[in-house]
């Protein structure tokens, strides 16, 4: 697998040239998705905001897998849905494929959701359970008129199933008679229908058992590399994005705290978060296991009301200093592309 940092922009990946480098697919530039808070039975009132993301900035290139990793509730899910404009986003700039999507309405991204496609953690949840894989897969091609009509949207489809490893006859069965592994390939499935530039994978195998999860991330890697795909890998852990991300993007409470390639990130994790991440990852060798040295984190994840001042981590970070609880630790660029934002490397 290639380290794609090499010919990197910038140290998060963001830079003036990654707007006019045609390789670029996504830019994301200090991205801010803040829920208001509201309160009072009859004047209601804004008291406050939840800083789902707050200042996010990354890029991704044609054809590379970016693994966004972090915690439940620090704002992963949320970067992926503001990307595709199903949410509202606060502040900040998306451009995809060189154009600025960032204040986009509906009947403006009507064309380019067509490019950017998102498959979903719970295959069951979002799967309609009385429409057959053939309707659920070929709804996209309905829904955007695709030309060609129904014989050859069902043309399509019984190749898209095939492309899954699924066999044709399995179009005219419904949800529940497949195993979860294989509705997460019809998923992928209906993903593909209208061949996409970039998906977002938004957790995709963490409702599977283990020994399935390796198929579809493979299934994934596979499809990529036929078809040139852009994937955003969205994962609560390291060992899941290991397999299939070139970079990796470690999020805490709505910030990237550090991005580096696969390798440098495995090889030597900067960020306490990640080192503590890292540490979270089961080795199989119990000798080895035994032997290396804990680097774990307790207590909550706080408020992304009221995130702590200085260092967001601050308040679970073994190596905390006096300047971390009042100083927010700038992203700090660092040879070959990786940057990370801790006082303990700036
Ligand atoms: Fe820990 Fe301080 Fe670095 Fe934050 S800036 S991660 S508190 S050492």
């Amino acid at each position: 697998m290639p380290d794609a940092t090499s010919s990197h922009p910038g140290p998060s990946g963001v830079g003036p040239s990654g707007l006019d480098t045609p390789e670029t697919v996504l830019e994301v530039r200090d991205l801010k998705v803040h829920f208001p808070v509201m309160a009072g039975a009859v004047m209601r009132k804004q008291v406050g905001s939840v800083k789902a993301v707050d200042g996010v900035s990354f890029m991704v290139r044609r054809g590379e897998t970016l693994g966004l990793v972090g915690e439940s509730g620090c704002g992963k899910s949320t970067t992926g849905l503001a990307v595709l404009k199903m949410l509202d986003i606060t502040s900040g700039q998306v451009v995809f494929e060189g154009q600025d999507i960032t204040r986009h309405d509906r009947a403006r991204m009507r064309p380019i959701r067509r490019r950017m496609q998102m498959v979903y953690q719970d295959p069951f949840g979002s799967l309609n359970p009385r429409m057959k894989v053939a309707e659920i897969v070929g709804e996209p091609l309905e829904v955007h008129s695709v030309p060609g009509g129904r014989a050859v949207h069902r043309e399509k489809v019984a190749k898209l199933l095939d492309m899954v490893g699924l066999l044709p006859d399995m179009a005219d069965r419904y949800p529940h008679e497949f195993s979860g592994g294989q509705r997460q390939r019809i998923g992928i499935a209906r993903a593909m229908a209208l061949e996409p530039s970039l998906i977002i994978c938004d957790e995709p195998v963490s409702a599977l058992d283990v020994s399935i999860q390796a198929q579809v991330v493979n299934l994934f890697q596979e499809l990529q590399e036929r078809l040139g795909l852009t994937y955003i890998f969205i994962a609560h852990d390291l060992a899941v994005v290991r397999h299939i991300s070139h970079r990796i993007a470690v999020m805490y409470l709505g910030r990237i705290v550090e991005i580096a390639s696969r390798a440098e990130l495995y090889a030597k994790p900067l960020h306490p978060y990640t080192q503590a991440l890292l540490a979270a990852i089961p080795i199989p060798d119990p000798e080895v296991e035994a032997g290396r040295p804990q680097q774990i984190i307790t207590g909550e994840v706080p408020s992304a009301m009221r995130p702590p001042p200085g260092c967001r981590f601050h308040t679970r970070c073994p190596m905390a200093m006096h300047v971390c609880k009042t100083v927010d630790p700038p992203m700090h660029g660092l040879e070959g592309g990786r940057a990370v934002a801790c006082h303990l490397h700036g």
